[in-house]
């Protein structure tokens, strides 16, 4: 038997090593832009085509390499940024694994153009699938250009994995603002397929926000600013005004690295308290600076993110900071909040944060009581008292479970296979009323029905959105004030990509200078929403969606508009909107249960009834 273990090819080393740091375009991007920055370059062009799929191209006026350096570069572990492990931890580069230009190498064609100031002449180089093609002088610029083109051109399942160009190009994106964001004394230009997409000249760091999130947010803004033994904290955070429904402007950094970090940011919301409306987020831009020797850069290999020594003191740092500059700009009620106050005390160091507290509060008493079983009720005579006077009592304690069980239990859960003329029958013919400003109750022979006004009508309007997208379109009211909504740049790209999606959904918008669309019509059967926040809501939909081609997306869209403009609880109904949301409901094909699994009604049967009081 011949031995069976021999080494990989280089080429096919390096494809597999780039598994890890070139994922997608945006990878690269990241990578080339950082190498930019660490060559001391002043003025940086990102230039990209087809979402990066087919060019991602990075001009600089760094420092340029000689002719062997420029072929030294796309070896593995090649690098000049260390030299022993020590220097790992007083890094000062962005990059040092010295892996990146060889991964890219690896999986796509690469023509390098580098010349350093002192050279008369610089050296063009040709690399694909890792061999060299060509190298030969070039007379080109001080600086370096790398043009990766052709993404996974060898590696064809990789490629297929790529998805949509709104999605990598909103990827590329959320790129390059991280480097912006770092190097404000840096000149960057971003161009896709041609169009200028951003143009930063050097300034402050505010600046710099300013012309990355728009003109709206120069009144808007915070400064942090502490300096402690420990670490410094500096950045700018968003008035509380500046809050929006869904995540997606909020920035971190640690040693001006991006970073994502779920703690930091809680630490940095949670300093907000009660100025923000719940589940909304403020725009904010940190950078925490520390020792490097309390901080772990190297645990993950596209470094974002990163191991402190002391989670919880940072955390500490974080909010108080934060909660410092609200009350010195007199956003906050003034507070006494000193930054040398014991950290230990601090309350968020004593509880680490959960997000029960925010679940408990979103749910309401006798909603959760039938909500957990998934399906539609019948509370069968064989539940006993305590039982019924819980249910109007509120939910049974969250943390008992058995007793949820024994409510819906099994016993009756066969008799609830859908009747439908049972229930429909039963409902036809009797008055409804409004209970606790949340049901709609049908009182008849049998027994009565409960109806959840909010996620009945959502189910409605679900069945009526996502029927649209293959049938007609909403239909469109024309504003009679077309209000003007400004974008950050990457949202409006991407709301540049979806405008027929939207349309489809009944919001006609129309570009209107930089980053701005006047909205001209939005759907006519819900004139008095927030228009604003349901567009920006359904960008949150894309963002979060693999394909833009993919029904989850239009049926998540249709959710999400469901959502927004349902009736909700605590709203007064008429006898003629409860009859016509039973009307409507009785026609879809399932009206037993909401799209998130949860009943939409329940019924409490005479017989039930009878017997809580005996008889
Ligand atoms: P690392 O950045 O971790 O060192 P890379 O593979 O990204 O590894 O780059 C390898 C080396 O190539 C760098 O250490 C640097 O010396 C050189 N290099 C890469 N990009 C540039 C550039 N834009 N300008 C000058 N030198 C560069
Ligand atoms: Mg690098």
């Amino acid at each position: 038997m011949p031995d069976i273990i021999h080494l990989l090819p280089p080429n096919i080393a390096n494809q597999i090593a780039a598994g890890e740091v070139i994922q997608r375009p945006s990878s690269a991007v990241k990578e080339l832009l950082e190498n930019a920055v660490d060559a001391g370059a002043t003025s940086i062009q990102l230039i990209v085509q087809d979402a990066g799929k087919s060019l991602v191209q990075v001009v600089d006026n760094g420092k340029g390499m000689s002719d062997t350096d420029a072929r030294n570069a796309f070896e593995r572990h090649a690098t000049s940024k260390i030299n022993s492990i020590e220097d790992l931890y007083t890094i000062k580069t962005m990059g040092f694994r010295g892996e990146a230009l060889a991964s890219i190498a690896s999986v796509a064609q690469v023509i390098l153009r580098t010349k350093r100031l002192d050279d008369a002449i610089g050296t063009e180089l040709e690399i694909e699938n890792s061999k060299p093609l060509r190298q030969e002088p070039c007379a080109c610029e001080n600086g370096t250009s790398i043009a990766m083109k052709n993404l996974f051109f060898n590696v064809p399942a990789r490629r297929n994995f790529l998805k949509s160009n709104t999605v990598e190009l909103k990827h590329i994106t959320d790129e390059f603002i991280h480097v912006a964001l770092s190097f404000p004394e840096i000149n960057f230009t971003m161009t896709s397929n041609g169009q200028e997409v951003f143009h930063l000249d050097a300034g402050s760091l505010k600046q710099r926000i300013v012309q990355l999130m728009g003109n709206n947010y120069s009144t808007k803004l915070v400064q942090v600013a502490e300096k402690t033994d420990y670490l410094d904290i500096h950045g700018f955070i968003g008035k509380p005004d500046t809050a929006k429904k869904t995540r997606g402007d909020q920035y971190l950094f640690v040693n001006n690295r991006y970073i994502k970090n779920a703690y930091l940011n809680h630490a940095i919301f949670s300093a907000y308290e009660e100025m923000l409306a719940p589940n909304s987020f403020p725009f904010f831009a940190i950078f925490i600076d520390l020792d490097p020797a309390h901080v772990d850069i190297n645990v993950h290999p596209t470094k974002q993110e990163i191991k402190f020594d002391d989670e919880k003191i940072i955390y500490a740092f974080v909010k108080s900071a934060i909660r410092h500059a609200l009350a010195q700009y007199s956003v906050a009620p003034a507070l006494d909040f000193s930054l040398d106050a014991s950290i230990q005390q601090l309350d968020a160091v004593a509880k680490p944060f959960t997000s029960n507290k925010q679940e408990e509060t979103r749910s309401s008493g006798l909603y959760k009581s039938f909500v957990d079983q998934h399906q539609a009720h019948k509370i069968e005579s064989t539940s006993n008292l305590r039982d019924w006077k819980e249910f109007f009592e509120g939910a049974p304690k969250q943390n008992n479970p058995s007793r949820q069980q024994i409510d819906f239990s099994s016993s009756y859960r066969e008799a609830t296979t859908p009747h439908i003329p049972d229930v429909l029958n039963m409902i036809e013919g009797a008055e409804p009323f409004q209970m606790q400003m949340s049901y709609i109750v049908f009182d008849q022979p049998k027994g009565i029905t409960l109806l959840h006004q909010q996620l009945a009508h959502q189910q409605i309007l679900f069945e009526k959105f996502n029927a649209s997208w293959t049938g007609k379109a909403l239909a469109i009211q024309q504003e009679l004030f077309p209000q003007a909504i400004q974008f950050s740049p990457s949202d409006f790209q991407l709301v540049g990509s979806i405008l027929p999606d939207l349309l489809q959904m009944g919001y006609q918008l129309e570009a209107f200078g930089i980053n701005t669309y006047v909205l001209q019509g939005a759907p006519a059967d819900f004139p008095s929403e927030n228009h604003r926040s349901v567009i920006e809501m359904i960008l949150e939909d894309v963002k979060t969606s693999t394909s833009t081609l993919h029904q989850s997306y239009k049926e998540k869209i249709a959710k999400t508009m469901a959502r927004k403009h349902a009736i909700k609880i605590g709203s007064k109904l008429d006898a003629r909107l409860m009859r016509d949301i039973v009307d409507q409901l009785s026609r879809l094909p399932n009206y037993h249960t909401h799209f998130d699994g949860k009943p939409l009604y329940m019924e409490v049967k005479k017989e039930y009834l009878g017997s809580i009081f005996g008889i």
